[in-house]
């Protein structure tokens, strides 16, 4: 089943200019801005300017020239923060929530890079 996707989402809000963003970095395919709720020193999103719901949607309908530019803008966000443990950086987490039970607020593909603290086990379980 295709998705469909909700352009009234916030980020589609943003990627239309209608409201602001604190934007670490952009390109032709891709924005890099911070959360505006931050669960750690460093926290970005990195989305796609094209209209896809979820890590997967992205994966198997983008362009390669999507994609790659939407992982290099990732790889280069981490050099950015100076969080790369191969340059002696402290390390980071890169996320993705889709659908419901990973509680995905913002239906518009989005990568979190989490960085600046130890940030704990991968998942708190019950
Ligand atoms: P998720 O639960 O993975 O969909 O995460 C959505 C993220 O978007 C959350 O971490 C929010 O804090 C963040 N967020 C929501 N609205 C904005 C906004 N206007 N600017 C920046 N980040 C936002």
């Amino acid at each position: 089943m295709a998705y469909d996707y909700d352009d009234q989402n916030i980020f589609a809000m943003i990627l239309r200019g209608d409201i602001p963003n604190d934007t670490v970095m952009e390109t032709e395919h891709t924005l890099a801005f911070r959360d505006i709720r931050p669960q750690a020193p460093e926290h970005v999103l990195v989305i796609p300017k094209g209209a896809y719901v979820t890590h997967d949607d992205f994966a198997l309908n983008a362009s390669d020239a999507e994609i790659v530019d939407f992982t290099r803008v990732a790889g280069k966000i981490c050099a950015l923060l100076g969080v790369q443990p191969g340059e002696g950086g402290a390390g980071y987490r890169t996320l993705s929530n889709a659908g419901d039970d990973a509680i995905q607020e913002v239906p518009h593909y989005h990568l979190h890079i989490l960085a600046g603290r130890n940030l704990g086990p991968m998942l708190k379980h019950d």
